[in-house]
């Protein structure tokens, strides 16, 4: 176990190794470092200690205008390629655009499945919107569960390890610009949208509308 220097992060570098990965448009990125962090959870849906894989790439540490992108946890689109959600698109399109630029930090919260409830809840969230006919959110509160769990007290923590002074951040959830901003680090939005699909506008339609993601997609109706 490696400690931070600085002594209240809660969130700890557990270890990390040269990780070259094949991109999405099949070019290797040699010089990603893959990172471990855990920290204590402070969500009653997961287990005792939160993981997270963060891929850092470059020169960054105290750096300004860092290009990032935080991804939760969605096995179904990551492992396999689900089309119900955009997240397949988020993963393989937010690592192209680090490597494209040559720095950046990637963050992925591997236990955050289902904005944040965890691994089995997020199963439930599909299968009753699938039975019920039912939205994302509707889905969640079907189940008892809160629309978006999520802590991103390790983020802050993550990114003050790099001592990172100000981020750009590529993402679509206005929460995510508005709790980096609470915690002085200054972020600027860089829009990361994917096709819009059949499988997906559900979906995408839903956290537009309930969730006040900045999607540019005209949903036709
Ligand atoms: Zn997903």
């Amino acid at each position: 176990m490696v400690k931070n220097k600085t002594k209240d992060l809660e969130c700890r570098l557990h270890g990390k190794f040269k990780m070259p990965c094949k991109l999405v448009d099949g070019s290797i990125e040699e010089k990603f470092i893959l990172h471990l962090f855990t920290s204590p959870t402070k969500n009653k849906f997961l287990g005792d200690k939160e993981h997270f894989h963060v891929i850092t790439l470059g020169d960054i540490k105290g750096k300004e205008n860092v290009l990032m992108r935080i991804e939760s946890a969605c096995t179904y689109a990551h492992l396999y390629g689900s089309q119900l959600c955009d997240c397949q698109y988020q993963l393989k399109h937010g690592l192209k655009k680090i490597s494209d630029e040559g720095a950046g930090i990637y963050i992925y919260c591997l236990d955050q499945h289902g904005r944040g409830v965890g691994i089995d809840n997020h199963l439930k969230g599909y299968q009753v919107e699938q039975e019920k006919n039912l939205d994302t959110v509707e889905a969640h509160l079907y189940l008892g569960l809160p629309a978006d769990a999520r802590n991103y007290g390790p983020i802050i923590d993550i990114l003050n390890h790099f001592e990172i002074k100000s981020v750009r951040i590529l993402t679509n959830n206005p929460n995510r610009i508005e709790i980096l901003k609470k915690n002085n680090i200054p972020a600027i939005r860089i829009a990361h949208e994917g096709p819009l699909t059949k499988y997906n506008k559900r979906e995408l339609r839903t956290k537009k509308e309930k969730l006040g993601h900045m999607y540019s997609y005209d949903f036709g109706d």
